[in-house]
């Protein structure tokens, strides 16, 4: 009996084609399809002898077709091993599957006499690529490009001459006080307004505008085909006035109003970088500006923003390296004309600039934080002092500046209480000075805290009073002890003019309210003849001293009562420097 093994083979190879998974299929040298095994049906659905006989290049995706009719006529049949390819193919129902396909060409076998193309079916794979594909370059929060496409994307327009020609601009938007909903409200309710904001921020585009979020609270938007300032501007008042209506976010209304910095790309402009950076620069001069608005950049800011950077390194520094030093002003009783406090008035002792006041740094401190610390040591330091000029001398109390910043740290009251136990010092000759801006913000917790405040026995002042809101209501509302009259007000008393009417009844309504008054910045007799006759009760100024060093101070309180040769010593130009923060 002669071997039957070829046939056995031939079974075995039949069996092995019609059970694969993958669909095997035998293309002619003309590209009709000669063969195709069994596994299409369950594949592509196609009835396998429907398909006998047609042409390969029907089964194509017709963007497939262009490159690989040519492949398979040409490349396919000069090589042994067909190198691996993907491609789409129709499935029954219209929809196309992604195949990967290895081949072998058997033309030259006479058995066969066709390219042997082996296909498998790889959808699932491709789908999940690009579900990767889509988190590489989507926000998962709102949905939005991320910075990584956006980034891209700007480029490509930046690189592109025609959509240059018809305009770009990127907006940079960064969200107005979002990390007080976040403390609030719970990251949850944080995760919810974003995507409100970016449900907004797409109604004001067109749909081939680009929006993204490219940071926590930060937004950004290509604007294309924009062809004047003047529709890029339209843009940002848009997105401005979306924004400022309140989103109701679990149960809550909150704000979401942001901060838009633009930039347009100049002529020769081609770093990415550089233009998101102007961006970014412009929108942190909004922010600085007061919030809630855009602008253009502009060249200088880029050199104000570095300055401030600079400034706040250098300020960093100076709390490490104990550059700070206090100033104290002697307040004085207006009808005895004697020391009855001392206001602690922070300066800085700046490595090559000199002595600097308050308005060379503050704002940057406040806004940067570096006030909380510094304000501590400030405290402190001040009961120290206060301690310290009790020997010899009768007992005054101390003044202290305190920022909205310091109102809003957790350690606020810990930090008042220690610094007055630590000196040994009644807390009752405290006076905390706070503008009516600072208690604006967060009005529920400020009242606790200013409540538990007073149970520790501090006194409070509210500091410049008449310029901020100068809501009389405050007096009421705000357990105030004093009234701290602003100098712009002093400015003009005791002048015959007018302008006195409104310090006179500041006086006479705190002296109803219980409230005591300290007129600021009495640099004049005619100043103090008037607010002694107006019956306000006390005053500084630089009619009784202008800010002196401890030392300088100290001498004053051992004369005790105001007069001039002593009061009016300038500041002395070498201070000793602050003793550790
Ligand atoms: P302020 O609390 O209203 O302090 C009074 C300011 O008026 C001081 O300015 C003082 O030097 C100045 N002054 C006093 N008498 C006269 C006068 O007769 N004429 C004129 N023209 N000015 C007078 P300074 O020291 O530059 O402080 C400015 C502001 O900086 C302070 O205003 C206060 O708001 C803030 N500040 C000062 N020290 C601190 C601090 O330790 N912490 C905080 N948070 N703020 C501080
Ligand atoms: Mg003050
Ligand atoms: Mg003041």
């Amino acid at each position: 009996m002669p071997p039957d093994r070829p046939g056995l083979e031939e079974r075995r190879f039949r069996s092995l084609v019609q059970h694969a998974s993958d669909i095997i299929m035998i293309v002619g040298a003309e590209g009709s399809i000669r063969y195709v095994s069994p596994s299409v049906q369950r594949v592509l659905g196609h009835q396998a002898q429907a398909l006998e006989g047609r042409a390969f290049a029907d089964l194509l995706h017709p963007e497939d077709q262009e490159w690989a009719v040519p492949f398979l006529a040409g490349p396919a049949q000069s090589c042994r091993q067909l190198p691996p390819v993907a491609w789409r193919l129709r499935r029954v129902d219209g929809s196309w599957l992604h195949g990967e396909t290895v081949g072998s060409n058997l033309l030259d076998d006479p058995a066969v006499a066709g390219l042997v193309l082996a296909t498998r079916d790889v959808s699932e794979r491709k789908t999940l690529e690009e579900r990767l594909a889509h988190h590489a370059f989507h926000d998962g929060l709102t949905g939005l490009a991320n910075r990584q496409q956006f980034q891209e994307r700007v480029q490509a327009a930046l690189l592109d001459p025609r959509r240059r020609a018809s305009g770009l601009a990127v907006l940079f938007l960064d969200l107005d006080d979002f990390k007080t909903v976040n403390d609030s409200l719970g990251h949850s309710a944080g995760d919810e307004l974003l995507i409100h904001v970016a449900h907004r921020l797409k109604s004001c585009l067109r749909a081939h505008d680009l929006p993204a979020r490219i940071g926590g609270d930060e937004f950004a938007v290509l604007l294309d085909g924009v062809g004047s300032q003047e529709e890029v501007e339209a843009v940002a008042v848009r997105i401005v006035s979306v924004l400022d209506e309140p989103h109701t976010v679990q149960g809550s209304e909150v704000l979401a109003r942001a901060s838009i910095g633009i930039a347009v790309p100049e002529v020769d402009e081609h770093d990415v970088d550089a233009l998101l950076r102007n961006a970014d620069t412009s929108m942190y001069t909004v922010k600085r500006a007061g919030k809630a608005s855009y602008t253009f950049f502009e060249r200088t800011m880029h050199e104000r923003v570095m300055q401030q950077l600079q400034l706040d390194a250098e300020l960093r520094h100076a709390v490490d390296r104990n550059e700070f030093v206090v100033r104290y002003q002697p307040i004085m009783q207006l009808e005895s004309e004697t020391i009855v406090g001392a206001e602690a008035l922070l300066r800085w002792q700046h490595p090559t600039r000199g002595l600097l006041g308050p308005g060379e740094f503050i704002d940057r401190v406040e806004e940067n934080g570096l006030i909380v610390p510094i304000g501590r040591w400030v405290l402190e330091q001040a009961c120290r002092q206060l301690r310290h000029w009790d020997a010899g001398h009768e007992r005054i109390g101390m003044s202290v500046n305190i920022s909205a910043r310091q109102l809003q740290s957790e350690t606020f009251l810990t930090d008042v209480r220690r610094g007055a136990d630590a000196a040994g010092i009644d807390p009752r000759r405290l006076t905390l000075e706070i503008t009516e801006t600072a208690l604006m913000q967060d009005t529920d917790a400020t009242m606790d805290l200013l409540g538990q405040l007073k149970l520790l026995g501090v006194r409070l002042a509210l500091d410049d009073f008449g310029t901020g809101y100068s809501s009389l209501s405050y007096l009421r509302r705000f357990p105030v002890d004093v009234v701290k009259i602003d100098r712009v007000f002093v400015e003009d008393v005791g002048g015959g003019s007018e302008e006195s009417a409104l310090p006179d009844a500041i006086i006479a309504l705190c002296q109803a309210f219980r409230i005591e008054t300290v007129a600021e910045g009495i640099e004049l007799r005619r100043q103090l003849d008037h607010l002694q006759a107006v019956g306000c009760h006390a005053g500084q100024g630089f009619y009784f001293s202008r800010p002196l060093d401890a030392e300088a101070f100290e001498r004053l309180l051992s004369k005790r009562s105001w007069s001039s040769d002593l009061g009016n010593v300038p500041m002395k130009s070498t201070p000793r420097r602050g003793a550790g923060m």
